[in-house]
């Protein structure tokens, strides 16, 4: 399915995590991270490959102590994604990051300050040519650059994140990609609206400790999306208190529904549900939603609650199925293909689904030769007689109406 998305993007330099390129005009990226010991190799490798089938391009993982190390040395020659290690207070972690193989350090500054073991970290990583992430989080700011009456501010964030590339700089490093986020969806916003002003090394997004789903995916959405639309971001992370796999889906599906990356699976549109329904549309959406989890199938696909407005209103959908009466009717870009039980309205979306993507459009309307006369006479049955049942005004609109003006 194509990619839709017109928003005019922030011209950034482009670097490259092991194979994929970060800036510049590469599709923006989504990245997670383990919450393993990353020196139980094989369990972060499972989770790192389960994260790479839910859409994350790049993963990071924790290098705490020598042991991660050691595991990322195990890691990285099977990772079918490109890794950066997670580097806390101790540079050395880095240099070993890096003897492991890593394809990309992540260093808080205001976790390792020192000049000198920062320019250690950069030299090693300009012989290498790996690069960095300047990660710096208003919760660990380092103090000196705190406003003494607003704390982390965005102008402090910035000014952290200008304060290592000088460092680098110095040691002629600039294989550099920047964040500086927040908790405060508001604080974030500005430090990197700020940052993009001042730099174009490419800028990796989030919403630092968003908490645990729905409100922690809200929060990371209005921030990451606020500043993608803005044309600001290069890749991008939720940091949910959740199964990392939730991080990958989220961040997947903000960049396809912001028409910024390819889709994968499915878009499932389903109306609201009112008066006229004819099913549980919540219920029967959910169980698509379940179904069409792990089938990878670009398509957009409308469960709809009653066959008089569902096919209409779905017409753009390359499927979608209507109630009406006890049955499903099916439809392929609104035309009426067959009629199924209501119990096999999903099981139906799923094999049309997979038939068209298979052979397309056109094939599934040719397949429904057989079938759309009578799939059309039946929807105009199921639509008089739900007509006839509930009248125009299924939600009684009118009636409340009267009774507001009575009143
Ligand atoms: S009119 Fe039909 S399709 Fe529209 S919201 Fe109601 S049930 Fe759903």
């Amino acid at each position: 399915m194509k990619v839709e998305s017109n928003f005019a993007r922030r011209k950034t330099r482009q670097i490259s995590v092991g194979t994929v390129p970060v800036g510049g005009d590469a599709p923006i990226t989504v990245q997670s991270m383990t919450v393993t010991k990353t020196e139980d190799h094989e369990a972060t490798l499972t989770q790192i490959y389960a994260l790479f089938a839910a859409g994350a391009d790049i993963v990071r993982c924790t290098c705490n102590r020598i042991e991660a190390a050691e595991g990322l040395a195990r890691i990285v020659p099977r990772s079918p994604v490109p890794i950066v290690a997670d580097i806390h207070n101790n540079h050395k972690m880095a240099l070993a990051a890096l003897e492991a193989g890593v394809h990309c350090l992540r260093l808080n500054p205001g976790n390792i300050r020192k000049p000198d073991q920062i320019k250690a970290v950069a030299k090693e990583c300009a012989d290498r040519q790996v690069p960095i992430r300047i990660g710096v989080n208003a919760g660990s700011l380092d103090p000196d650059l705190c406003d003494p009456d607003h704390g982390a501010t965005p102008e402090a964030l910035v000014a952290s994140a200008m304060r290592e590339l000088a460092y680098f700089d110095e040691v002629g490093f600039d294989l550099v990609k920047i964040s500086v986020k927040a908790s405060s969806v508001p604080l974030m916003i500005d430090a990197y609206r700020q940052l993009a002003e001042t730099t174009d090394h490419p800028l990796h997004l989030g919403v630092t400790e968003a908490g645990p789903p729905p409100a922690g995916t809200i929060k990371a959405t209005a921030g990451i999306a606020t500043l993608l639309a803005e044309g600001i971001g290069d890749t991008i992370r939720y940091s949910l208190t959740a199964d990392p796999l939730e991080e990958a889906k989220a961040g997947r599906q903000l960049l396809e529904s912001l028409g910024l990356r390819e889709r994968k699976n499915i878009d499932l549109i389903a109306c609201p549900s009112c008066g006229r329904a004819e099913i549980d549309v919540f219920k029967v959406a959910q169980d698509a939603m379940n179904a069409f989890a792990d089938k990878q199938i670009p398509l957009q696909v409308a469960v709809m609650g009653c066959v008089v407005n569902g096919p209409g209103e779905a017409r753009d959908a390359d499927l979608g199925i209507a109630a009406g009466n006890r049955r499903g009717h099916l439809f392929v870009k609104g035309e009426n293909v067959a009629v199924v039980a209501e119990d096999q309205m999903v099981p139906a979306l799923i094999d049309w689904a997979e038939y068209i993507a298979n052979n397309g459009v056109d094939a599934a309307l040719e397949r429904a030769a057989a079938t759309k006369t009578e799939a059309r006479k039946a929807a105009q049955e199921d639509r008089d007689r739900n007509l006839g049942e509930l009248g125009e005004d299924a939600n009684q609109t009118a009636v409340v109406i009267d009774a507001i003006r009575n009143h």
